[in-house]
């Protein structure tokens, strides 16, 4: 079965940041209907820093490159989705260690460490409106194949629209968070897409 390094992770990266950038605008509607309109933004800001310290400094395992990504993305978006989104990178990133080569699996484990601190963090669960709605199915997916993962996640984002958000600022909105599509839980989605797309699934 196929593995990969560091190089493959810094392209899957580099990837979301160019997808990030496309799709700003999108996200930041989404987030203007139920949030204060900057998630696009945010992540925009938070993946080309991102970019940039991979491309300066490319880490030799994909444990550093996940963790460095991390750290970045806790350090340069402001909103609720910076600290989370560095959050399981980092923790994706620690649980890979020092291994220097990984499969679709380990990928899978190591990201599903990271969304389980996601969850610890901002103590949502799926059903809350979050991207871990797209989050958890993708991860699970990834077990499966990075089609699978991509599929799950797109599908977990779809079907925010029709709950009720019960964290972050959505959350304040009650009821009226019904009906529109989680911007976190899109850009989620975005992650398991880029992932397919840089596998060549
Ligand atoms: P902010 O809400 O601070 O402006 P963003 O707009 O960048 O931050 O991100 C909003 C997204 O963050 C939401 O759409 C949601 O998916 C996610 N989010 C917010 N709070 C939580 C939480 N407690 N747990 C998981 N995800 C959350
Ligand atoms: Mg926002
Ligand atoms: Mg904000």
């Amino acid at each position: 079965t196929e593995t990969f390094g560091a190089e493959f992770l810094v392209r899957w990266l580099a990837a979301v940041a160019e997808t990030v950038d496309r799709e700003a605008d999108r996200l930041t509607e989404l987030d203007s209907a139920i949030g204060d309109a900057d998630h696009g933004a945010n992540l925009k800001r938070g993946f080309a820093a991102v970019t940039e310290t991979l491309a300066k400094e490319p880490p030799v395992t994909p444990g550093a490159v996940l963790t460095t990504a991390g750290r970045h993305l806790i350090s340069t978006v402001g909103g609720a989705s910076g600290p989370l989104y560095g959050t399981l990178l980092r923790r994706a990133g620690k649980t890979l260690g020092e291994e220097e080569t990984i499969g679709r699996v380990r990928l899978a484990e190591a990201l599903e460490a990271g969304v389980a601190a996601v969850a610890q963090l901002g103590g949502a669960q799926v059903g809350d409106k979050t991207m871990l709605d797209s989050l958890v199915p993708g991860v699970e997916g990834l077990r499966t194949s990075f089609g699978a993962a991509r599929a799950a996640a797109d599908e977990g984002a779809v079907g925010t629209v029709p709950l009720r958000a019960r964290k972050g600022r959505a959350s304040y909105l009650g009821e009226r968070s019904v009906g529109h599509q989680d911007p976190g839980a899109t850009s989620s989605a975005l992650l398991f897409s880029t992932l397919a797309e840089t596998a060549g699934a």
